[in-house]
């Protein structure tokens, strides 16, 4: 088969670590008998050097022409870069909020996946551990409070701010039949989490989600109090297979799980629409300290073109190769600098990409 992809290199190390998944997809691509057609465009700062914005409708367009977008990182060093000198729309992260709404990303997929060789760097006690975790957040993206109506007046002399928290029926039914989905390909349990004894848009989420989970039978279903998920995340993470909750609290969960994996260069993720069009990217940024250094680790953004291969390629089989390759570059002893420990070899970024691509296949 031949897949359009549209590649978003971006800022920083964000060139550095796309061509290290590029080689590892041509990789599968040659073993497995696929082609991927790349075309590259510009977003974040590198966008606006060349054309005054941060992503242009041209760029925006290519990505809705292809069958899926691999996205590097964007932005600079925010303290000292002239990308920053000019209004909030025009910085280089606009470009992501720009390209989410522009191809109706609602669906944030996280994974937070514990790797054995990496266990010392998870901040959990070993009992607490135990047989590892590997979860996956789906978090909806464009709703809740970050999208509701807000404002700050004087109500009866008294400074008041106000932000509302709307969720509807359809909106919450999209991103449950994402979620079911997803954990119908994993071990079939959904953990719905909300806030349902205070917030009547939690009440409505626990009742859409009643309905869909209806559609899936052999997957399981749970409902969790936020809190309550907050504290099970750091006293018994292996229990979850898929967390699915509406914007703000998946925002907060997402980034709580991926800390206690421990490290923020190994982790992907994919924002999707309605179909099985989507957008993967590490959830690291463009770490500019470290960019052109051959330094970073490609790992993130590796695991998020598996993400692309199985979500909007449906190519599972070639997904699980990479991931296993990942897993046996680890199990041999080889770290970039950012998960070094002692008794382990250091490679650099285009090493690390060589190593992952020579294990497909090679069993
Ligand atoms: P960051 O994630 O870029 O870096 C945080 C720290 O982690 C740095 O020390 C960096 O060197 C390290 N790091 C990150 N990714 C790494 C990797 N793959 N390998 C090794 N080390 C890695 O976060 P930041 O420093 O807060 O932000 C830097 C820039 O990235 C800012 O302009 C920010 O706005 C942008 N950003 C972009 C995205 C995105 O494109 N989706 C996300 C977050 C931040």
């Amino acid at each position: 088969m031949n897949y359009k992809i549209t590649v978003i290199p971006g800022d920083g190390i964000g060139p550095e670590i796309v061509r290290e998944a590029k080689k590892v997809m041509d990789k599968v691509g040659r073993v497995y008998g696929h082609s991927f057609g790349y075309t590259e465009v510009l977003m974040g700062g590198c966008s606006i050097d060349a054309y005054g914005i941060p992503l242009t409708e041209e760029a925006l367009e290519t990505a809705r022409r292809s069958d899926a977008v691999l996205l590097g990182a964007v932005g600079g060093d925010v303290g000292n870069s002239r990308w920053y000198d000019v209004a909030p729309n025009l910085r280089p992260e606009a470009g992501l909020l720009a390209i989410r709404k522009g191809l109706g990303l609602f669906a944030n997929i996280r994974p937070a996946y514990l790797y054995r060789e990496l266990e010392g760097a998870c901040p959990l006690k070993k009992e607490i551990i135990g047989d590892g975790f590997d979860m996956v957040i789906m978090r909806e993206l464009t709703g809740g409070l970050y999208f509701g109506d807000r404002y700050t007046r004087e109500v009866d002399g008294v400074m008041t701010a106000v932000d509302t928290l709307t969720y509807n029926e359809k909106e919450i039914r999209r991103i449950a039949v994402k979620g079911f989905e997803i954990a119908r390909k994993r071990r079939r349990k959904v953990t719905s989490v909300d806030k349902a004894n205070v917030l009547d848009s939690s009440r409505l989420w626990r009742r859409v989600v009643e309905e869909v989970a209806k559609e899936y039978p052999e997957v399981e279903l749970t409902h969790m109090l936020v809190d309550n998920c907050a504290m099970q995340l750091v006293m018994n993470p292996g229990q979850f297979d898929v967390i699915l909750t509406e914007n703000m609290f998946g925002d907060i969960l997402s980034d709580e799980a991926s800390m206690i994996t421990g490290s923020i260069g190994m982790l992907s993720s994919a924002s999707m629409n309605e179909s099985r069009f989507g957008l993967y990217e590490p959830s690291h940024g463009s770490a500019p300290d470290i960019a052109g250094k051959d330094m970073a680790n490609p790992i993130a953004t590796i695991l998020s073109a598996a993400m692309l291969l199985r979500y909007s390629c449906d190519l599972d089989q070639e997904a699980d190769a990479i991931e296993k390759a990942v897993r046996e570059v680890l199990a041999e002893g080889y770290r970039t600098g950012d998960i070094m420990s002692r008794g382990c070899e250091q490679v650099g970024t285009s090493s690390m990409g060589d190593l992952i691509a020579g294990k497909i296949g090679s069993t």
